[in-house]
């Protein structure tokens, strides 16, 4: 066993404490990204974000640089659209790396407005292989989806077997992985594809109309409004906590060239019915809030474009990339709990 431990993630660790990279995160004032950028600064990398706010907040930046304390100063910002070529080379440059993310995601936004979450994930998509390619970057990493997967009924979902697009959104994120092959065949860009699955954990947004089931469900219990399972309650997903991301983000970027120009699912490869996670949920909550012990759901029709069930079969990058998740749905959950009950208490949400 080496010192730094023998798994795949340790060694990629250590090797970037030891000779520090420089990363564009898009996207970094969301979600993901905001996770992304933790990481990154906590391991003593140079980090530039692009973002222009559409979701993300600037409270996630400011959250993030107050817990990395003197790592901060290794960060710098660029208000900007990936729309908008001249931004994302103004990002490109000098990185080594680049961490895709900046997208609209939600499958009920691109139902309502197709051209501009084309405009966004296609078009500004593209804008970001250009200029990855013309600065020369070792790789470029992309967040892709699930959502690929389509109408293809097997499961568990294998990369290689993708149905039709059930959703605009579906369509953005595969057309950004034809793209990306098309840059690595024609360009000799190294790209990798991140087919995550429901991913869920601190600093997903709970508000507004295309916030994701978790971060909606937690919101509304501890407001006291109702929570809404669209169907019987039998659909399930695959929900991937953000840390298991994070380090599939870090070995993408720094496994050897021959890991790359593939596409791989990132998930925890474990089904959880919306039945089961609204009480896995309750009873997480109940801990901070007794009076939600008995909380029941209201149900709902079944809504336009969601796929019935999604599980990831993680076989190709466990072999490839040495991928482990490290948070079970239950441990992910506690800590996703624990971060909004904390925060949504500050925010006078009790
Ligand atoms: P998010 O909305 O929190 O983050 C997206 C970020 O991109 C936001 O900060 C937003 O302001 C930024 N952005 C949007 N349009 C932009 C533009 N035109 N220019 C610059 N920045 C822009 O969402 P997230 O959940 O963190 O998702 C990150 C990525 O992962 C997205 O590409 C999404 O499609 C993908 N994804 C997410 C999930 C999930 O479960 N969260 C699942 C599959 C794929």
């Amino acid at each position: 066993m080496s010192p730094e431990g023998s798994t795949a993630i340790a060694r990629a660790e250590a090797g970037l404490r030891r000779a520090p990279r420089t990363w564009l995160v898009t996207g970094v004032a969301g979600f993901i990204g905001s996770n992304l950028l933790q990481r990154l600064l906590e391991l003593g990398q140079t980090v530039v974000g692009l973002d222009n706010f559409a979701t993300g907040k600037r409270e996630n930046l400011d959250e993030v640089l107050a817990a990395c304390g003197d790592h901060a100063h290794r960060f710098r910002f660029i208000e900007g659209d990936i729309r908008d070529l001249q931004s994302c080379r103004d990002a490109c440059a000098g990185a080594d790396y680049v961490l895709h993310q900046a997208a609209l995601g939600s499958v009920p936004r691109s139902i309502d407005d197709p051209l501009l979450v084309n405009a966004v994930n296609v078009v500004g998509g593209l804008n970001v292989l250009q200029a990855a390619r013309e600065a020369g970057v070792r790789r470029l990493v992309f967040a892709a989806s699930s959502a690929v997967y389509g109408d293809h009924p097997g499961l568990p979902k294998v990369e290689d077997a993708v149905g039709r697009p059930l959703s605009p959104y579906a369509v953005t994120k595969y057309v950004n992985e034809l793209y990306a092959g098309v840059f690595q065949r024609v360009y000799g860009l190294e790209t990798i594809g991140l087919r995550y699955f429901n991913v869920f954990g601190r600093r997903q947004d709970p508000d507004g109309a295309y916030a994701a089931v978790i971060p909606r469900w937690v919101g509304n219990l501890l407001a006291g409004r109702p929570c809404v399972i669209n169907g019987d309650g039998e659909t399930s997903r695959d929900f991937c906590f953000v840390d298991n991301v994070v380090q599939a983000n870090l070995l993408a970027a720094t496994a050897p060239s021959q890991t790359a120009g593939v596409v791989y699912n990132v998930a925890q490869a474990e089904r959880t019915t919306l039945n089961q996670l609204f009480g896995l949920l309750r009873a997480e909550l109940s801990a901070y809030r007794p009076d939600l012990a008995g909380a029941r759901p209201e149900y709902a029709p079944f809504r336009v474009g969601d796929v019935r069930h999604s599980e990831a079969d993680i076989s190709r990058i466990r072999e490839a990339l040495g991928y482990r998740p490290t948070h079970r749905v239950s441990d992910g959950l506690r800590a996703a709990t624990a971060w909004y009950a904390e925060h949504m208490a500050e925010a006078g949400v009790s």
